[in-house]
């Protein structure tokens, strides 16, 4: 059957795992106003394996399918996931794909000149993934450097580079890693990610808002282009499956962003705008009804797994989408991925800054949803890493705005959560986890805040530390000093570190200290700026606590 029958056909979609979840979802009554047309779009293009596309012959493709780079992701001891996507004019609803399966060969190498090809397989190419591949290649050494890269029909894609990661039991010396987030095309060029690919990293972890759901005009915003214009169907909101497919094809066509993915694995999870502004779990933003909304984050949900090199566990069903997962680097360091998105409590206060009272602190609040809290502080208590880093989104640590008792916090951060931040720091406590590292993204700042057992009183222990990447785009070229520096600073003891460039994060793990450098350009409205280590900061294996350094 042909994905357009499917599409066609509410009888046939009624059957699909994806409706079913929908069901599950909306509850019978609210599933039954968005069957149909609406949901069929949604829901039912149909997934490999219920849809049986025709396969075309690659020889047909006439025109480069790899403008979009390659990527690799989720690095395992002898794994790593390869990502590509067939997409021959990214600008084009179908991106100048035939609706077609295509084979698609892969090959991995120890020299980055494919002169030793260690392995070599295929992978489909479907068009109702959008013809993005998932390579999945097991049996690698542990701890290894590879070479990857792509062949479809006489078509050879860009090399990229991966590395898997050290054995369970290893205890490598040092891991490099880099914390990114925020990139808003159309506030600036990526030039982080220009020199982000020239650092030396074990892999990259992307911390949310890697697409923003906003209006992209024809000049690219702030990028202000005088050479190409694009086309009428960026320049709105996102909010169906080929809108969301469509900005993922301009986004990764950057080619600083397909120079970083090139040079390393990344690690992903998404904030709000992957979907839509400030969202929280099944409400949206604006007024919109939930069964409405939930198609749309299925949409978002489903171009995102499309578009990242992300494995199998994580493909969505309909709205539902596992994101957060773990991953080691032998003992030295584990990663509790964390997604705040999906299963939160709907922000208290009508979101925004405001006075915490009882609605933000009520303790039946939650963060992460009961199934992945319990999760996380279950694993914390089988943790035998020297370091248990969390990477998450949105900031961890109290932020008053004003060092006055007039003050608001964010209610769309940990701060509007508070009961279930506690809940957090007591099981860290509880498991006797040892240095705790938080990396968060979300707000277009770097900071550096000690974790405090008491955030009202500066002399309590500190139990960790959080480094808060700044974006990568969003907010234009900000500056050093943000207007709020002074209030902010003085408001929160705990914050070591405050600068609104934008820029990344690199942290360097080793079994006696970590160390975090905030690296920044100085603008992204222009191409090219060179980029500059705005401070640098360690913290000490058994004695949390950032020192300058
Ligand atoms: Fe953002
Ligand atoms: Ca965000």
């Amino acid at each position: 059957m042909t994905p357009a029958h499917r599409a066609g056909s509410p009888r046939e979609a009624d059957h699909s795992p994806e409706l079913r979840a929908a069901a599950r979802h909306f509850g019978r009554r609210g599933f039954l106003t968005v069957t149909g047309a609406a949901a069929a779009l949604a829901f039912s293009a149909g997934l490999p394996g219920t849809a049986h596309a025709a396969e075309a012959d690659p020889r047909r493709i006439t025109e480069d399918p790899f403008t979009l780079g390659v990527a690799s992701g989720d690095p395992l001891p002898g794994s790593v996931l390869l990502w590509t996507r067939l997409a021959p004019r990214p600008y084009e609803p179908g991106s100048g794909m035939p609706r077609a399966r295509v084979q698609v060969r892969w090959e991995l190498a120890h020299d980055a000149r494919f002169t030793r090809i260690v392995r070599r397989g295929q992978a489909t190419a479907h068009p109702e993934l959008d013809h993005s591949v998932h390579a999945e290649v097991t049996g690698l050494d542990a701890d290894r450097v590879y070479h990857y890269r792509f062949r479809a029909g006489t078509w050879i894609s860009p090399a990229g580079r991966t590395r898997t990661a050290p054995r369970p039991g290893a205890r490598p010396g040092e891991l490099r890693l880099a914390a990114v987030s925020c990139q808003a095309y159309h506030d600036g060029y990526f030039t982080a990610y220009r020199h982000l690919a020239d650092e030396d990293l074990d892999a990259v972890f992307h911390l949310g808002d890697y697409l923003y759901e906003y209006a992209v005009n024809a000049t690219g915003g702030a990028r202000a282009y005088t050479d190409r214009r694009l086309p009428a169907h960026f320049n709105r909101e996102t909010v169906t499956l080929e809108d969301y497919r469509l900005r993922y094809g301009l986004y990764k066509s950057d080619p600083d962003l397909m120079a970083a993915h090139a040079a390393h694995p990344f690690v992903v999870t998404w904030d709000d705008h992957e979907t839509e502004n400030n969202y929280a779990g099944g409400t949206p933003e604006n007024d919109v009804p939930p069964e409405e909304f939930l198609l749309r984050r299925a949409a978002a949900y489903r171009a995102y797994w499309e578009n990242q090199p992300l494995r199998a566990p994580q493909r969505p069903t309909g709205p539902d989408m596992r994101l957060y997962r773990r991953l080691r680097f032998g003992r030295l360091a584990r990663f509790d991925i964390l997604d705040t998105r999906q299963y939160r409590s709907d922000q208290a206060y009508g979101d925004g800054w405001q006075t915490p009272g009882p609605a933000s602190e009520d303790p039946s609040r939650t963060m992460l949803g009961t199934t992945q809290e319990r999760w996380l502080l279950d694993g914390w208590r089988a943790a035998d890493t020297t370091w248990n880093v969390v990477p998450q989104q949105v900031t961890f640590a109290r932020r008053r705005n004003v060092p006055t008792p007039a003050y608001k916090l964010s209610m769309d951060a940990w701060d509007g959560y508070p009961a279930a931040r506690a809940r957090l720091l007591d099981g860290a406590a509880a498991a006797g986890i040892e240095n705790l590292v938080v990396l968060t993204g979300d707000v277009h700042v770097g900071y550096a805040f000690d974790l405090k057992a008491d955030f009202d009183d500066p002399a309590s222990r500190t139990v960790g530390t959080e480094i808060v990447a700044t974006s990568v785009a969003s907010g234009k070229d900000g500056a050093d000093r943000p207007a709020n520096w002074a209030d902010i600073t003085a408001a929160n003891p705990h914050l070591k570190f405050y600068n609104g460039r934008r820029g990344y994060v690199t942290v360097t793990l080793t079994g006696e200290r970590a160390r975090a450098d905030f690296r920044t350009v100085a603008a992204v409205t222009t191409p090219g700026a060179p980029v500059t280590t705005a401070a640098s900061f360690v913290t000490e294996a058994g004695d949390p606590g950032l020192k300058p350094v």
